[in-house]
């Protein structure tokens, strides 16, 4: 679909780039050819204790995986995010803080981050954290925030950050997992209007798990909340304690930097290890290429940073390039749908960054709250963590972008750290719905579902990569078997990414969705996103999720939920209209079965469409829905079942 709309990019974003199309084949070419000097040349944005003399040291034979990159460099991520910026930038603004209430805000230069950075990581060494501790933090949207994380990468501690939508079950799992000792958290958080009471949710998953010691508890909202003698502090009674004097640890390149586990839209949670100098050369080079970040702008990652984007892309990318990242604890739709453009005019943000989910929901709301505001600051737009539609990229280009800002579309995944497929703004012209191509020293390939490589330009099948890259996840904490497994034991000799993907005649990829979630439907294999972007498509429209079905005819049958428009009415007369326009859009091979009216679709809490749920759904097989422990509303799971349609 939409192959043929093709984006050149504007006169503005000619002027701006840093590189061309050749500069981009070339270099790329470089990287893969060479990738030992490639990445020994990019490693110098890093200041070094001990500049690695070792860049690369990867193999992928199945089922002797082994990853290290710089392995015999040393350095500290708190130093290169803080440390060296203070001489030339230590009164630049950090970090921009926007809270959940319209009004409040506040911000952190590179000096106040750094003395706060230090202090806190002076109060987790007074309280038992040494190198190599796993920390969790389980936090709000918070400045102090950021400022755990990078406490504990000064110290070598390893965080495991938890998004503070996560129920007391969910903290349990993943304490237990890391087998951490400490949890740092706040009294409350907000969100969207109402609290979150995040000491509660700790509490409670805490009588269901053993071995915390210390709960370091940070006042957000002030509310009175339990304390537990000879457990339980307040970080500001920590604080005082303590000097803002803390010397950086010298890590190993190799040493673990942090554990987040993945957002649980196919099954259990994975814990994925990310490591020091790999992870922070790619993530840097990720932000300011992708981005084309310039010093003095403002760039805004909507993210949680409970999840990898916000962990990457508010935090350690934009503080190890000097930049100035936007940090929002609040919600797209709050106050109303026009709080995003509200807080992109007041702090001037120059790159915005966010998710289908939202600009899908947005659209949903009516474009008037986008159209309201000029926001002449933006320049670039980013989207990332689902296939976006090619109506909700056009919306976004149109209401959002005023036909000014180009988009970049960022593949990739919670074990890749950074980009992976992704367009560098001005260098290439894009597509609406295609990720377009691949960042420097990714080697991308497709693979038949039988594992052939396909080697001709235009192909369809799975996506894999063929070579490691800086920021490639290191191991499943305590599991290496289930990394081998996972990612290495389907196609040897490969990365697994699990997605499905297209390459066109150009060589942009497309991803067409989960491989599981892959639709056969009389022997053509359909990717679930193809067929949700022409129903979006439709103006009646907003969200859709597609699944197969056990069909007697045609081997699986194709089974649509369907999101309107607000103020849209359903009816049966609509039902045909759409199988009638995806017939039309794709072909008649992807004519939808059953339609089903859905006001609301399971999501991750970071706000991916479950498919493995709604397939259940549609299988009438209620019993065994699975893992739903990162599922950010069950009860909408239950409105489903009972609107179920019938074959
Ligand atoms: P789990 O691995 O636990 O099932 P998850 O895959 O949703 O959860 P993440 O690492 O947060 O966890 O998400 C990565 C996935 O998100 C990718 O594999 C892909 O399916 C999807 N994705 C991310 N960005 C894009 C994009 N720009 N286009 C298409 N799909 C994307
Ligand atoms: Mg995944």
């Amino acid at each position: 679909m939409s192959d043929e709309l093709l984006f050149q990019p504007n006169a503005a974003a000619l002027a701006h780039t840093r590189t061309t199309e050749a500069d981009y084949e070339a270099q790329y070419q470089r990287s893969i050819d060479d990738p030992d000097g490639f990445w020994a040349e990019q490693a110098k944005r890093l200041d070094w204790v001990t500049f690695p003399k070792t860049i690369k040291n990867t193999s992928f034979a199945y089922p002797d995986i082994s990853i290290k990159w710089f392995e015999d460099g040393v350095l500290n991520v708190s130093y290169n995010c803080l440390d060296r910026h203070l001489e030339k930038r230590g009164d630049q603004t950090a970090i921009i803080w926007e809270g959940d209430t319209p009004g409040t805000d506040g911000k952190a230069t590179y000096r106040e981050l750094h003395e706060r950075v230090c202090r806190y990581a002076n109060v987790l060494k007074a309280n038992g954290v040494k190198k190599g501790d796993r920390v969790t933090i389980y936090m709000p949207m918070v400045i102090d925030t950021a400022v755990a994380m990078l406490a504990c990468t000064r110290i070598g501690a390893v965080h495991s950050v938890i998004f503070g939508g996560f129920s007391p079950d969910s903290i349990a799992g993943r304490v237990e997992d890391c087998g951490s000792k400490i949890i740092l958290t706040a009294d409350e958080g907000r969100r969207g209007g109402k609290t979150i009471a995040l000491k509660k949710n700790v509490d409670a998953a805490l009588s269901k798990v053993g071995g915390v010691e210390r709960v370091i508890v940070t006042k957000v909202t002030g509310n009175a909340v339990a304390m537990e003698a000879g457990r339980d502090v307040w970080y500001d009674d920590e604080a005082a304690k303590v000097s803002a004097d803390c010397p950086p640890e010298p890590m190993n390149a190799e040493d673990p930097l942090f554990i987040l586990y993945t957002s649980g839209s196919t099954g259990k949670p994975k814990g994925v290890l990310h490591t020091t100098g790999g992870y922070l050369v790619y993530g840097s080079l990720t932000h300011e290429l992708t981005f084309d970040y310039r010093d003095g702008e403002v760039f805004w990652c909507t993210a949680d940073v409970g999840w990898i984007t916000g962990h990457t892309y508010i935090v350690y990318g934009p503080l190890a390039n000097g930049a100035t990242t936007l940090m929002f604890e609040g919600v797209p739709s709050y106050p109303d749908a026009s709080r995003f453009w509200q807080v992109v005019e007041k702090h001037k943000v120059n790159v915005f960054h966010t998710a289908p989910t939202a600009i899908r929901a947005l659209m949903g709301a009516g474009a008037e709250f986008a159209d309201k505001y000029d926001m002449p600051s933006l320049r670039l737009l980013g989207t990332v963590g689902e296939p976006i539609n090619p109506e909700a990229w056009m919306w976004y280009y149109k209401h959002v972008g005023k036909e000014r800002c180009g988009i970049v579309d960022c593949w990739w995944q919670t074990e890749t750290g950074g980009h992976m497929i992704a367009p560098l703004p001005g260098a290439f012209p894009t597509k609406p719905g295609s990720a377009t191509k691949p960042f420097f020293g990714v080697r991308p390939v497709v693979l038949s579902p039988e594992g052939v490589v396909q080697n001709q330009t235009k192909a369809e099948g799975v996506l894999a990569i063929a070579d490691s890259w800086p920021g490639q996840m290191r191991t499943v904490y305590g599991d290496h078997q289930r990394f081998v497994d996972t990612y290495f034991s389907q196609y040897k000799g490969y990365y697994f990414t699990g997605d499905g993907c297209r390459r066109d005649s150009d060589g942009y990829y497309w991803i067409t969705g989960r491989v599981d979630d892959v639709l056969n439907v009389s022997g053509h294999r359909l990717g679930t996103a193809e067929v949700e972007s022409a129903l979006v498509a439709h103006p009646k429209v907003s969200e859709a999720a597609v699944v197969g079905y056990p069909h007697d005819i045609k081997g699986q049958g194709i089974y649509c939920y369907v999101t309107l428009m607000a103020g849209e009415a359903s009816s049966d007369e609509l039902r045909s209209e759409l199988r009638n326009w995806v017939r039309k859009e794709i072909g008649p091979i992807a004519t939808p079965d059953l339609i089903q009216w859905a006001p609301g679709l399971p999501k991750t809490r970071s706000g991916k469409i479950m498919r493995r749920i709604l397939r259940k759904v549609a299988e009438n097989d209620f019993g065994s829905l699975g893992d739903t422990s990162t599922l950010a509303d069950p009860a909408v799971v239950d409105d489903l079942i009972s609107n179920r349609q019938n074959k």
